[in-house]
């Protein structure tokens, strides 16, 4: 599980590289006094500066190849304190983020998934227009959705639990899926006319355990 902070599109700036070196580790006085350290990674597809706390308590910072340094650790000064924030919140899951539920719990969890699906499935459905018949929510331990061949949509419980960015992502993915049922070019684009950055929502996601 992690949690990321976007900063501003940067890809109109043209000064040169300043750091070759695609992962630093570094470290940076905040204004709470406490610093930090952080991975800094330069991805040639970023278009923003994006900081991710991810549940060990690491931080992550990527940037677009170009973005000036200074640009950089202003973002992560700013934002030290969401940092410190997030840092605090996974330290203070003792299971993670998706720790072991009671049957209240989630029954509780799996009506909020339920919801959020069937919402979700409605107002990006406006866009493709696909008949399904069910949406259900399960509990599953290996996959976040899926969709059969009589087109019924299924979503994992844990959804409730996801940043929106990955439940969009994970809907449209299997609504898409109602009208090809493969990763195909074809598929990919569907998903990419609701999702434009889908494959960085689908790269951050790959690490959240289901
Ligand atoms: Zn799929």
């Amino acid at each position: 599980m992690e949690l990321s902070f976007d900063g501003q599109l940067v890809k109109n700036h043209t000064s040169a590289l300043q750091n070759k070196a695609l992962v630093v580790a570094k470290e940076l006085p905040v204004p709470s006094g406490a610093a930090f350290q952080y991975t800094f990674l330069r991805h040639h597809r970023a278009r923003r500066i994006r900081l991710t706390v991810r549940s060990d308590g690491s931080v992550l910072v990527t940037a677009p190849r170009r973005a000036p340094l200074f640009l950089i650790e202003r973002f992560v000064w700013e934002k030290a304190e969401w940092v410190r924030e997030k840092i605090d919140f996974f330290k203070a899951q003792p299971g993670g983020l998706f720790p072991k539920l009671t049957g209240n719990e989630y029954r509780r969890h799996r009506q909020a998934a339920l919801n959020l699906a069937k919402q979700k499935v409605i107002f990006f459905n406006k866009r493709y227009h696909f008949f399904y018949n069910a949406i259900t929510v399960r509990n599953q331990r290996t996959r976040w959705g899926s969709c059969s061949r009589k087109k019924n949509l299924n979503f994992n419980y844990k959804i409730a639990l996801l940043p929106e960015r990955f439940v969009d992502y994970i809907i449209v993915h299997e609504l898409c899926h109602l009208q090809e049922l493969n990763h195909s070019r074809e598929f990919w684009q569907l998903v990419e006319h609701a999702i434009p950055d889908y494959r960085i929502r689908l790269a951050e996601l790959k690490k959240v355990r289901v």
